[in-house]
């Protein structure tokens, strides 16, 4: 798989999301979902709204109208105060934004009045941590500006801290903001939705406290994908903290001396190296650098020790490890160098279901090659039973075109009666079996061979006729190699009568398959309707002794080399028929 990459492990997001929704309710605090770390990656922002997080925060519009378009459902808070040339895609694209300026909030009313909208506005508060906030004085006077514009509805007050100056959110902050709260609740008669009181680094303050006051919610990222909370970064208990996987390659690995040589002058950053000399290493080069990620917020997972970096390159010093060429090495990211690698586009972000598929892919694509070889000692003893035709039987079936003229859909004899049982099956739930191809002479599978040769010689003009050829061979069987040459294979889909069509599998349309990995049987990133569906009929199959095969879910062997080999049977019962 391609590197660098980002691996998003999701189970571990939604378990990390699931538990800090659970822990701060507890006491009656509602969590928000901060994507800004993950440039509101719409992967996360699904799992963390199926986490029962219902509002969403970014502090990038961008982001916050590429989870809209992704058809994310949630609420929306651009999470830091919009500038003015922002002002109308923040009313169009987000339900609430953070605020501390009047005359941003201005604008903000009259394009909520152009759209006829309701945005939503909560003001945050400054208490000493400098960064945005109104100084609490002048609070007042905003309230009775903000109470005449239309279309802003002020729906509640926050703080943040533990972001620029560092200052904590103790009890003593958190009280403030709780009695500022009242206040304004009595001053203006209001009833505010959101006390929010700050970010992940509010848990110690919660995890003490057993009166949270008026504080109602929380705004979260770091502590959602790093596990842990933000004042001295101490894990939380039950928390995954390793849901971030940096994955690099090896792109050189040499031994080398420790010490640069030569007259030493400024490095590429205009800093003057300074390195300890351990005599001869092996230094190994990963192919990532500053430009991608800040290399000082990477902890290795092996026992290899960062030597330093340039744009392009972090060069580690290797110890005992025996790193090589295309080796992959990973690292835990801490949340600046999260933010850099999902904000960089050179470094591939892959979700757990990505990976998952990848893994079964090449786990099929290995069985797969077991299987060839071990069919080749599979021992044969056919049974001379006959060919009879499906196209004659008085079971309903479906038939697809064939290429073949006049096509039977012949299958030997014990086939017939499985695909008799199977037939009946279906037809108590309202469904048929659409058989695609059945028994296939040479000649029937030359044809098939020659015609996708054909189609992708004219999709890949410039490819050699041996590599269309390696392409064909990975879901079209040479004719001698065929199972559709013994009459005990069977290529079937299911048409459902009720909606007068042929059921998803996740790589048709109708009864065109389009030929690729997703059509390995248990691939784990098709719609759960096409696995409900596949489960369907490989159990049909499976029941009466079939096999379904390797690689493509509509195919099933009984009887011949393929089946006995799968099953570990001592012989097969079918062989070529040859005609
Ligand atoms: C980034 C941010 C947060 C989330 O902070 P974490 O430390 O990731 O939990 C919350 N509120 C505001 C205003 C922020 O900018």
């Amino acid at each position: 798989m391609i590197t660098p990459r980002i691996e998003m492990t999701l189970e571990k997001i939604a378990h990390n999301a699931r538990a800090l929704v659970a822990l701060y309710g507890s006491k009656g605090i509602d969590v928000i979902g901060v994507t800004k770390v993950v440039c509101g990656n719409p992967y996360i922002a699904k799992v963390l709204t199926k986490s029962g997080i219902r509002i969403l925060a970014d502090s990038r519009i961008e982001n916050i109208k590429k989870m809209r378009n992704a058809g994310i459902e949630a609420q929306f808070l651009l999470l830091r105060t919009p500038s003015l040339s922002h002002c109308e895609a923040v009313v169009k694209y987000s339900d609430m934004s953070l605020n501390s300026e009047l005359t941003i909030i201005e604008k903000l009313s009259a394009y909520a009045v152009e759209y006829d909208k309701s945005h939503k506005i909560i003001l945050m508060l400054e208490l000493g941590d400098l960064r945005e906030g109104l100084m609490p004085a002048d609070l007042d006077h905003t309230i009775e500006q903000i109470l005449k514009m239309d279309g802003i509805m002020l729906t509640g007050i926050g703080a943040n801290l533990a972001c620029f100056g560092g200052v904590k959110p103790d009890a003593e902050k958190m009280n403030l903001l709780s009695s500022i709260a009242v206040d304004i609740e009595d001053k203006f008669g209001l009833q505010l939705e959101f006390v929010s009181g700050g970010n992940s680094a509010n848990y110690d303050w919660f995890m003490s406290t057993s009166d949270v006051g008026r504080i109602n919610n929380l705004r979260l990222g770091e502590s959602i994908y790093l596990g842990c909370e933000t004042l001295s970064r101490k894990p939380i208990p039950g928390l995954y903290t390793d849901a971030m996987t940096l994955v690099t390659e090896v792109i050189e690995s040499k031994i080398k001396p420790s010490l640069p040589y030569g007259t030493i002058a400024q490095d590429a950053f205009g800093n003057i190296t300074q390195f300890v000399d351990q005599g001869e290493i092996r230094r190994a080069i990963l192919g990532i650098g500053l430009q991608d990620v800040n290399v000082s917020g990477l902890t290795p997972r092996i026992d290899v020790e960062i030597l330093g970096a340039s744009s392009d390159h972090i060069i580690v010093n290797a110890k005992d490890e025996e790193l090589k060429v295309g080796d992959e090495l990973e690292f835990d990211l801490n949340y600046a160098a999260l933010l850099a690698v999902m904000t960089s586009r050179y470094v591939n972000k892959v979700s757990s279901d990505r990976v998952n598929a990848h893994e079964y892919c090449e786990r099929v694509e290995q069985k797969y090659r077991r299987h060839v070889r071990r069919m080749q000692t599979t021992a044969l003893k056919d049974n001379l039973s006959q060919l009879v035709s499906l196209n004659d039987s008085s079971f309903n079936l479906m038939f697809e075109p064939s290429i073949m003229e006049n096509y039977q859909y012949m299958v030997r004899e014990a086939v017939y009666d499985k695909i008799g049982r199977i037939s009946k099956r279906l037809d108590m739930e309202d469904k048929t079996l659409w058989i695609r191809s059945a028994y296939r002479s040479f000649e029937h599978q030359r044809l098939l061979w020659e015609e996708r040769v054909n189609s992708l010689k004219i999709e890949y003009p410039k490819k050699e006729l041996e590599e269309i050829e390696e392409l064909v061979s990975y879901f079209i069987a040479p004719p001698s190699k065929s199972m559709h040459a013994t009459g005990g294979a069977v290529d079937a889909l299911i048409y459902d009568l009720k909606h007068d069509s042929i059921m998803r599998f996740g790589t048709n349309d109708g009864y065109k398959i389009d030929l690729n990995d997703k059509c390995y049987p248990y691939h784990p990133y098709i719609t759960p309707e096409a696995k409900v569906n596949r489960k369907l009929i490989i159990g049909l199959f499976e029941a009466e002794d079939f096999v379904v095969d390797i690689k493509e879910y509509w195919h099933f062997d009984y009887g011949n080399i393929s089946w006995a080999t799968e099953k570990g049977k001592e012989q097969a019962i079918y062989g070529i028929i040859e005609a």
